[in-house]
């Protein structure tokens, strides 16, 4: 089997001040469409807490992702296909509009038609589906910066166990975080295996995971298949839609919108080559603690001249090969082991990591504020972190805290490292190397994690067309599904207007 190459994306959430920048920009070139009005290809949600839709990480429920039959063979949560036939018009698994949110706007115009009164007149909610007035009980950021999070944050499945008493004790000192999330573009996508008409499907030049609007039958398998509920149902066009991983740019060599957009610059994006023969394996090994190790080991090394031999005897064009060489995924994910996979349990081989965030810990430490915490002893301090090492494991590591554990002691590290620098006018090599990272690799560290410019962050090689056909239909660097709703619902279609007559040329390359 062939070597594969997968565009990723690493987001650093020690940086992440849940601006919400990234979900507008997405939206407004994605979902800003009838029937999308409740669609965030991206959002933000803060932890603890449920996320979006509610408490989508709750698998017991609706039973997304993959799981081991007895035989540990890889099956789908959701049952196979004789199931799916038997609940065609009624899927236990899917979740409502009031799990995501009915999506409401404002009676504006209230506010400048309503006749003089002793009081001023108000803009009462309306649904944005039925234009009824909305009593507003959910939304899709309802418990952004912990508002309500006494009621909510219990409800957090990342609580469970232990972690649910020392939590709530912690809460007093305001733990949280920011965690963004779009489609994982996962590897084994289980969205992909749910769909019963083939419209889902996983592209084979750079891994991106799509729906083919024509094929899609909305049938909504997709919908519950997906462990990380990225896909969603467009209700006007009944279609299923998600994330693209705004393909369009990346084939042009440019950013994902949000990554674009982000104000924190916490978005990393880069192409890692892999086994396809070594999926089934890594995703099927029985311990879920072994999942992030065995994704590891699918990632092949794009210094090994015999790996790049072989990618390019598998049609990978030689300037992608090269743009492995320098990606940023690879390093911050496999040559470092600072990011971590989301919810690696779910066994559909993610390919959005996380950094997880080490800020709280290190304040503690750099202000001295805690009396238990050695100034002198940064790695000591990780288990004194004020959002727990088990709790972000329940998120990055299927629960395993010792790959967090890594992760914190490297960053805790090349701060200290850049510290001596500054301070003492001399990088302390041993900070470095009592983390199993060279002097040299520490300092390719503080550039991507913590100045990281456009070009560092951002390795993406263009498309090559001639490889195989691209969607005429799409310009290449724009964005937008338009011309899907157009078809789709049958409106007004300019006859005269052909996108094949005005897709751009990108340089060099013939399309
Ligand atoms: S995260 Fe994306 S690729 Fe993975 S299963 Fe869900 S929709 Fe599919
Ligand atoms: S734009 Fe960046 S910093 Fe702002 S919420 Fe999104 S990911 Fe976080």
């Amino acid at each position: 089997m062939p070597i594969r190459a997968q565009m990723g994306m690493v987001m650093n959430l020690d940086k992440c001040i849940g601006c919400h920048t990234c979900s507008v920009t997405c939206k407004n070139v994605w979902t800003n469409r009838r029937g999308t009005e409740y669609v965030w290809f991206n959002n933000v949600e803060t932890r603890p807490g449920r996320g979006y839709p509610r408490d989508w990480e709750d698998q017991d429920r609706w039973r997304g992702g993959w799981t081991l039959d007895r035989k540990g063979k890889l099956k789908l949560k959701s049952g196979g296909r004789i199931k799916k036939a038997l609940n065609i018009f009624h899927n236990p698994d899917l979740p409502t509009i009031d799990d995501f949110y009915e999506p409401w706007t404002y009676d504006y115009e209230h506010l400048i038609s309503a006749p003089s009164s002793e009081h001023q007149p108000v803009a009462r909610p309306e649904s944005q589906i039925s234009g009824e007035p909305l009593d507003l009980q959910w939304g899709p950021n309802w418990d952004d910066d912990l508002a309500g999070s006494a009621e909510h944050a219990a409800n957090d499945p990342n609580r469970r166990g232990a972690l649910e008493e020392r939590i709530r004790m912690e809460f007093e000192q305001s733990f949280m975080m920011y965690l963004p999330r779009i489609c994982e573009h996962c590897i084994n996508p289980s969205c992909v295996a749910s769909c019963p008409s083939g419209a889902m499907y996983k592209r084979e030049e750079d891994g991106i995971v799509l729906v083919d609007q024509e094929t899609c039958r909305g049938w909504r398998y997709c919908v519950s298949g997906c462990p990380y509920k990225k896909t969603y149902f467009n209700w006007d066009t009944g279609k299923a839609e998600k994330c693209t991983f705004c393909y369009p740019r990346i084939e042009a060599g440019l950013p994902t919108v949000c990554a674009e957009t982000c104000v924190g610059r916490l978005r990393h994006i880069g192409v890692v080559l892999y086994d396809s023969d070594s999926v089934v394996a890594a995703a099927s090994v029985p311990d879920e603690h072994d999942l992030l190790g065995a994704q590891l080991g699918m990632f092949l090394d794009p210094e090994d001249p015999e790996v790049r031999r072989r990618a390019e005897a598998d049609g990978i064009p030689h300037d992608w090969i090269e743009a492995a060489r320098r990606s940023p995924v690879y390093d911050l994910a496999v040559r470092w082991r600072v990011a971590l996979p989301l919810h690696p349990e779910y066994r559909t081989l993610p390919m959005v990591w996380y950094v997880p965030p080490l800020s709280p810990v290190m304040s503690l430490v750099e202000e001295g504020v805690d009396p238990d915490v050695d100034p002198g002893d940064v790695f000591g301090a990780i288990d004194q972190l004020r959002i727990p090492v088990e709790y972000l494991a329940s998120m990055l590591s299927a629960g395993d805290p010792e790959p967090v554990r890594l992760a914190l002691r490297r960053l805790a590290a090349m701060r200290a490292y850049k510290r001596t620098e500054t301070v003492d006018g001399d990088a302390d090599a041993a900070l470095a190397r009592a983390v199993g990272i060279e002097p040299e690799d520490m300092e390719l560290m503080f550039r991507q994690v913590a100045i990281g410019d456009y070009d560092d962050r951002y390795v993406i090689p263009k498309a090559h067309p001639e490889a195989g056909p691209v969607d005429p239909n799409t310009l290449q660097g724009a964005c937008g599904l338009e011309w899907v709703d157009r078809e789709i619902r049958g409106g007004e279609v300019d006859d005269s207007f052909d996108l094949r007559d005005h897709i751009v040329r990108v340089e060099g390359q013939a399309r």
